[in-house]
């Protein structure tokens, strides 16, 4: 186990450096025109594969790292660059830890390649769980997945909304109902392969920030694939569903919870994207308010100026000592007893928005205008206090967990 540490080593910082010099050099250039387009900046995802930054190895090296702050570093520092580019270089990822947490090798070697594509021709991918009538209670999932033994095929019918990627992913992962009985224990995850008939993307969504991240409904109409593509296989998947069925029998016996547990560890990532907006939005707060002079001095010279930018680079060196801290617990298999996983993202959103609020104050009139990034950058904040579980569920997960109480 390796011990925590908050100095990054030699080869962290080189990497780190490396990250911050695209973030600056490719990516925060970038940001203004793919916000206003609201599209996937295809050509910079592109030059993400070039260097090696949009590649599954890239994001294995970082996940894989002992000390745990591989992914809230790259994450932190990609996100500074800007939140809805960000997004659409690391958004594949989603899709490719749900193969590797479920899939069989085989799966993991045949479907992550083409969830990336390469260099020369790029892809995405989408992972689709929320529907319209299951955000927050994802145990109210309708989309069916059927068994049709004489062909070894599943079909699948449904809609997803709020997929990151979705509709324009070459691989789509999709979570449904196996058994309505046995509710979120009833879900399973599968692949469906590129141009498979039957899916389709719905409305795409025209959002309030991470613009340049394409946002879509996914609608799965007698989507027919092979039984090679659950993930995991239909003998794991008999199994679980056996086990669930019995527990739910007896009544009994309460497991622990396999999907808390993972979003337990990876909600201290989301907290990273977090930290890199408002770290960003400090940034560029702190400059501005050196420069700026008004009553013959710099603004920063009044503490009602200086005092908020101490607050803001004390609420981001505390939201990154938590997400540090969960990302070392998760690599290091740390059981999560008071939910710091949740507790690092609940944080980091919050400060992210708060911090990016009071940068365009701090800025004044130009904080309020597209001329300066902080405008976007508030705009963008606001994501991160609803997906992967929002403000309000965090605390929910927080306070059961400390009670003790189950977390369905
Ligand atoms: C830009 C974007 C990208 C996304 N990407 C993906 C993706 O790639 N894949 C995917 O599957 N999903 C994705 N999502 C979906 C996201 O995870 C959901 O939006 C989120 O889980 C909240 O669900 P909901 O929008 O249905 O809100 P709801 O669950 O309807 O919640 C509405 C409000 O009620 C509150 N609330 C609900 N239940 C409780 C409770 N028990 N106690 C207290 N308050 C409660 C919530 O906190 C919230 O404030 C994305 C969403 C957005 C906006």
């Amino acid at each position: 186990m390796a011990e925590f540490t908050m100095e990054l080593n030699d080869e962290q910082k080189e990497v780190r450096d490396w990250l911050h010099g695209f973030a600056a050099d490719v990516i925060r250039p970038a940001a203004a025109e793919w916000d206003e387009r609201e599209e996937t900046p295809w050509p910079v995802i592109q030059e993400a594969a070039k260097v090696g930054i949009y590649s599954l190895d890239f994001y294995a090296q970082q996940y894989f790292d002992p000390t745990g702050l591989g992914i809230p570093m790259a994450m932190e520092e990609l996100f500074w660059g800007d939140a809805g580019i960000a997004l659409s270089i690391v958004g594949t990822g989603l899709a490719a830890v749900g193969v590797l947490a479920n899939g069989t090798d085989e799966q993991i070697g045949t479907w992550i390649p083409q969830m990336y594509g390469d260099a020369d021709d790029v892809k995405v991918a989408a992972f689709c769980s929320s529907e319209p009538d299951a955000g927050s209670d994802v145990a109210s999932m309708r989309t069916r997945a059927v068994y049709d033994e004489a062909k070894d095929e599943w079909v699948i019918n449904g809609t997803k909304t709020w997929a990151t990627n979705g509709g324009i992913a070459n691989v789509h992962v999709v979570v449904a109902v196996v058994d309505p009985e046995l509710g979120s224990k009833g879900h399973a995850s599968f692949i469906i392969p590129p141009n498979t008939p039957g899916l389709s993307q719905g409305q795409k969504f025209k959002k309030h920030g991470i613009r340049a991240s394409h946002t879509a409904e996914v609608v799965l109409e007698n989507v027919r694939i092979p039984g090679s593509c659950l993930l995991g296989g239909k003998d794991k998947l008999d199994e679980r569903l056996a086990r669930a069925r019995e527990r739910a029998k007896s009544g009994g016996e309460r497991v622990k919870n396999a999907a808390m547990a993972t979003f337990e560890a990876s909600r201290p990532a989301v907290g990273a994207m977090a930290v890199g907006t408002a770290r960003a939005a400090y940034e560029e707060a702190l400059e501005y308010a050196k420069t700026r002079e008004q009553f013959g001095r710099p603004i920063i010279d009044n503490q009602g100026v200086a005092f908020q930018l101490a607050d803001m680079r004390t609420q981001i060196d505390a939201a990154r000592l938590l997400v540090w801290r969960a990302s070392w617990m998760a690599v290091n298999g740390k059981p999560f007893t008071a939910a710091e996983g949740s507790m690092s993202k609940l944080f980091a959103s919050e400060t992210a928005k708060k911090v990016t609020a009071q940068a365009i104050q701090i800025l004044g009139g130009n904080g309020f205008t597209r001329e300066y990034p902080v405008e976007r950058m508030h705009r963008d904040a606001a994501i991160y206090t609803i997906f992967e579980g929002t403000s309000e569920i965090q605390r929910l997960v927080i306070a059961r967990t400390l009670a003790g109480m189950p977390i369905r």
